[in-house]
């Protein structure tokens, strides 16, 4: 196994002074020093062959002892110094101090193609940030992280990627609920990968200790490594910085609202500064379209993460990304500026991206108004989001009567388009084929623009589940089944059609399926 191995991160940051994995406050210290905990039996699961290829590894490379080794923590690799990095957060609205990677062990970083990996066991024992935990993560939580994060690579969604799945061979303990009904489970790791693993916490811990030196050490660090293109460190530069994180952001949140991503924990700690996708914990996918749904039961009550809201908590997240940076910056009128023009920008990309799950790419007044009348009438009546988008690239110009009937596939009550909903729909379509005739594509054209924007298949939640009770009983063929299926999500992949199915009703209501807690 050959890696190109670079020290980046731990060569140019300031390193807590102490060595060892006891929990603790640590200051003026962007990392720890760490040594991964011992796994008893580890066995290699499975492995992204397009991440090995990415760090330039082939598949046969993942068959050695030493590949097992290396990602399950029982080896580290020679001239290499994992660590854990230090951050803060804001969790559901409250500063929460220092939270920092609790279970989350960096190897080492890659350099392979001109890209750079930092690779990251995450499970893989105590930190000084674990808290109270234990460091460990368990196999279904790790076969979420690791499925979600390659499919959403896949659809075209800046996100942290996977390279590996193991289990540890050792028992975990955890109340799924937190109802006091705690269990054993099966322990595992993934080693996931990134550019970087920096968070907004990362920058908010240093301002909220006002220790302003670190704060810019690590400033000038993520511009000369990650923003380069932006020009050497000065006050320019930094509000530069700030406009480019909330670009990224954005785009970022718009794809989620695109493919019906509800990432559940959108606390600070979890928002990447280099606007991937990162921490797949109690994620979901809507299934019936929803602003006001959330898979994750911890935030029942306020649904601070919903759907719906996802835009204006990437908002509110970067204003607390803004007061972070102000102590460098010392002038707030640019930050602001940037923030309310992001509120500006998402309403038109918003609908620019709307309009192309709706086929439509010309211009046209009532635009708006379309969308915004789909919007509710999906909500009125349960409705999949995923096959409705599919399927409405079936509908022609000219088949005015048949618009209906094309997606009625994706009603999850064939009587609720009874009656009164009946005719908003109607009266929907037939606006809607008038809007058609006035795009200037053909119809094949729009459907093939169309379905290479919606995707067909998503790792619906039972899906991801059903994943889930496999591997628990020790068959993991889902998980390459699954996992080869999310590769081509815009693909018809005719033979594997019976994922392109609506939740079935046992799933409505199951633990895992659409309730999901933080417990992993
Ligand atoms: P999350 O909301 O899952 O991103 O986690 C919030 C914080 O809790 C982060 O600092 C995590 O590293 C930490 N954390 C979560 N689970 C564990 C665990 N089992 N052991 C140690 N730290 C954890
Ligand atoms: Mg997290």
């Amino acid at each position: 196994m050959i890696l190109n191995l670079q020290d980046k991160f731990n060569k140019e940051l300031p390193a807590d002074p102490n060595r060892n994995n006891i929990n603790r406050q640590v200051t003026e210290s962007c990392y720890s020093y760490v040594t991964p905990t011992n796994t008893s039996s580890p066995v290699l699961l499975h492995t992204s062959t397009e991440m090995l290829n990415e760090i330039g590894l082939s598949v046969e490379d993942a068959k050695g002892s030493s590949f097992l080794n290396v990602f399950t923590g029982n080896e580290i690799l020679p001239d290499t110094n994992p660590y854990a990095m230090c951050y803060g957060g804001h969790q559901f609205g409250n500063w929460a101090g220092q939270l920092g990677d609790g279970r989350a062990i960096n190897l080492c970083e890659i350099e392979h193609n001109n890209k750079n990996w930092a690779l990251q066991l995450k499970g893989a024992g105590r930190t000084p940030y674990s808290r109270s935990a234990d460091g460990l993560a368990v196999l279904r939580s790790s076969i979420r992280e690791y499925l979600c994060s390659e499919a959403m690579y896949h659809l075209g969604v800046p996100t942290t990627r996977a390279l590996s799945l193991a289990l540890t061979g050792n028992e975990v303990l955890r109340d799924v609920m937190y109802n006091g009904n705690p269990a054993y489970e099966k322990g595992a790791i993934v080693c996931r990968s990134a550019e970087s693993f920096l968070r907004f916490g990362s920058f908010q811990i240093f301002a909220a200790r006002q220790d302003k030196k670190t704060l810019k050490i690590l400033v000038d660090y993520t511009i000369k490594n990650h923003f380069s293109h932006l020009g050497e460190p000065s006050k320019d530069t930094y509000i530069n910085f700030f406009k480019e994180v909330a670009q990224r952001s954005l785009e970022m949140v718009i794809h989620w609202q695109r493919i019906g991503f509800v990432h559940g924990v959108m606390n600070t700690d979890n928002l990447s500064i280099l606007g991937l996708t990162i921490d797949y914990g109690p994620y979901g996918w809507l299934e019936g379209y929803d602003h006001g749904w959330t898979p994750n039961t911890t935030d029942r009550g306020q649904k601070r993460y919903r759907y719906g809201s996802q835009p204006e908590m990437v908002h509110w997240n970067l204003f607390q990304l803004a007061n972070a940076l102000y102590p460098i910056i010392e002038d707030a009128a640019p930050l602001e500026s940037i923030l309310k023009t992001f509120a500006t920008q998402f309403r038109s990309k918003y609908l620019t991206m709307m309009k192309s799950k709706l086929g439509l790419f010309e211009e046209n007044e009532g635009d708006s108004k379309l969308v915004h009348d789909l919007e509710s009438i999906l909500q009125e009546t349960e409705t999949d989001m995923t096959i409705f988008f599919r399927s409405l690239s079936g509908v022609t110009k000219d088949d005015k009567e048949k618009g209906l009937n094309k997606i009625s596939n994706a009603f999850y009550e064939a009587s609720d388009v009874q009656n009164t909903l009946k005719s908003k729909w109607e009266k929907w379509f037939m606006e809607y084929h008038n809007r058609l005739k006035q795009e200037s594509f053909t119809d094949t054209q729009r459907q093939t623009k169309m379905n290479a924007f919606n995707p067909k298949y998503v790792l619906r939640n039972y899906m991801a589940q059903l994943v889930i009770d496999e591997a628990d009983k020790g068959n993991y063929e889902l998980i390459e089944e699954i996992y080869q299926l999310l590769k081509k999500p815009y693909e018809e992949q005719v033979e594997k059609e019976k994922w392109f199915a609506k939740r079935p009703e046992w799933a409505r209501h199951k633990v895992g399926c659409s309730m999901l807690s933080c417990s992993s």
